[in-house]
């Protein structure tokens, strides 16, 4: 069984504000890394249309309308200051949702091992009835949704290891047992959530790091906090909101990670899936904003996800 790699054009055709962090290059950066002679074996699959009806399971009929209706017929609309949509912005993140759940799909028809979705927008910070933080759905919820509803998996844990807080994951799960939300992230930092006391209904588990943390204190946290919790909570799948802002050439952040620190996570990750999931991990695409660190970070987890 292989990795499988879903990618679409029409994630470059999502296009932001000169000067936006989140911008086409991102794919572009993170699809040349990948082109690689280490990728070969890499099985590549363009990313479906996603169903709207999976959506509503994350967010309300009425907001998936609302970003709908700010889709621009030319040029840029904005729904906050960090946020703009163009006219192919609701394609992609359609195409996102739609990956996310094919790869669902696919760890659990043994199709694939484990599956990296390369999408944009992002989507953690978009909570069930507000799009921000770049991001429009949620895809990483909308996975662990479809997971449960079209596969009957009791536990699905997502992780997060984007340098920002998925305030938006946290807030669709928050009173939700059946779904771990386990996140490191820097604080304060934007949007500000994640302090050590948002605990939800015990299944979110937040683990603050502080402004230049770097690889002995995200291993601590690690070690000491988001694998106990796994391994507490048993998942019948692993999600990764894989976000790779947290690298030392970030510009929004100020942790110091390297590529090896998101290889040794993906590593305990894929411990985690093996014992309690059997294998099944699905990574999604977040943020990370230094096209070198992005592209490095993303062939370093890319890589051990094909080792397993
Ligand atoms: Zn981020």
């Amino acid at each position: 069984m292989l990795t499988r790699l879903y990618h679409h054009p029409v994630f470059r055709e999502h296009l932001t504000t000169p000067g936006h962090p989140e911008r086409p290059e991102r794919i572009v950066a993170v699809e040349a890394a990948l082109e690689a002679e280490a990728f070969q074996n890499l099985d590549r699959v363009l990313a479906p249309e996603g169903a709207v009806e999976a959506i509503y399971r994350c967010h309300s009929v009425d907001y998936v309308r609302r970003i709908a209706r700010t889709i621009p017929e030319e040029g840029i609309a904005r729904i906050d200051g960090d946020t703009v949509v163009s006219p192919r912005s609701f394609a992609a993140a359609l195409h996102g949702v739609g990956a996310a759940c094919a790869g669902v799909d696919d760890v659990m028809s043994g199709e694939a091992r484990n599956v990296f979705v390369a999408a944009r927008p992002p989507g953690h910070h978009a909570e069930r009835e507000t799009a921000m933080g770049f991001c429009l759905f949620n895809q990483a919820a909308v996975a662990a949704r479809h997971a449960q509803a079209a596969h009957g998996l009791e536990r699905v844990a997502i992780v997060d290891w984007d340098v920002h807080h998925g305030n938006g994951t946290q807030d669709i799960f928050w009173s939700d047992p059946s779904v771990l939300y386990v996140s490191t992230h820097q604080m304060p930092l934007f949007p500000g959530t994640g302090a050590r006391d948002e605990t939800g209904a015990g299944n979110i588990v937040n683990v603050p790091l502080r402004d230049d943390d770097g690889t002995d204190e995200f291993r601590a946290a690690f070690s000491e906090a988001v694998l106990p919790a796994l391994e507490n909570f048993r998942p019948d799948l692993v999600i990764i909101s894989a976000g790779f802002d947290a690298h030392h050439r970030d510009p929004l952040g100020g942790l110091n990670l390297t590529e090896a620190d998101f290889d040794w996570a993906t590593g305990k990750l894929l411990d985690i899936a093996g014992r309690h999931g059997h294998h099944r991990l699905v990574s999604i695409l977040e943020g990370g904003y230094d096209l070198q660190g992005l592209s490095q970070s993303v062939a370093a987890h890319v890589k051990r996800l094909m080792v397993g």
